[in-house]
């Protein structure tokens, strides 16, 4: 089931207090088109209904995609430095619809998923993207931090994030992303071939591997932000 609820927020444009109905919990089995519509950008994108802007509300929901095999509680951009805390969470929110205490049938289908953290639309998008691509979600994150270690890269700001956005042909393309607005700032592409350093993860590499898959939040933002 897909639920929203009606929830009051402010209007970035107008600053109006309104009320607009937000999804707190989306089933992509059942509504593949919210799926659709959180990796070309437009879900959640709602009108003032005071001054009739459109803007984006901030993720605050479940996603679950059984098919896929994907349970990832998401999160606004601005409580990144909660990951820790919400790590928690989101295994405490997993054990009661999947764990021991759940129905049976729960517990079977719950053993398939995969359970993962993110924060902001993009990092929901790219997990999405990497599912559907069938990249392994280490290597892309092993090849982005070489990337942020490389002379190449773009000063790294706070509220820029190294995002995998596509995949043409035999390339990868990925953007320098405001986790906030959206917003691509640059981006860079190298052949899918870049992946292959680092699948299997090899020796140098193995203890960041480690650190990186310690927990749901799998996202190499949690070797350099540390939680509150
Ligand atoms: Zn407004």
């Amino acid at each position: 089931m897909s639920v929203f609820h009606k929830h009051n927020v402010t209007c970035p444009h107008c600053a109006a207090e309104v009320e607009l109905d937000v999804n707190f919990s989306v089933n992509a089995d059942r509504r593949p088109d919210y799926r659709e519509a959180i990796l070309d950008g437009s879900f959640q994108v709602l009108g003032c209904p005071a001054c009739g802007a459109s803007f984006r509300i901030e993720p605050e929901l479940s996603y679950l995609d059984m098919g896929r095999q994907q349970w990832i509680l998401v999160k606004p951009a601005r409580e990144l430095d909660q990951w820790e805390d919400l790590e928690r969470m989101a295994e405490v929110i997993f054990e009661a619809n999947y764990g021991p205490s759940a129905a049976k049938i729960a517990q079977e289908l719950g053993a398939a998923l995969n359970v993962r953290v993110t924060f902001g639309w993009p990092a929901l998008r790219e997990k999405i993207l990497l599912q559907d691509l069938g990249l392994d979600e280490t290597a892309v994150e092993l090849l982005k931090l070489a990337l942020l270690r490389s002379d190449e890269a773009p000063p790294v700001s706070d509220s820029l994030e190294l995002r995998l956005w596509d995949r043409v042909g035999d390339t990868l393309r990925f953007a320098w992303v405001n986790a906030d607005s959206g917003e691509i700032a640059e981006g860079l592409e190298l052949p899918t071939e870049a992946l292959s350093a680092y699948q299997p993860v090899p020796p140098a590499w193995s203890e960041v591997a480690a650190r990186l898959t310690a927990g749901p939040y799998r996202d190499l933002q949690r070797l350099m932000v540390d939680p509150a």
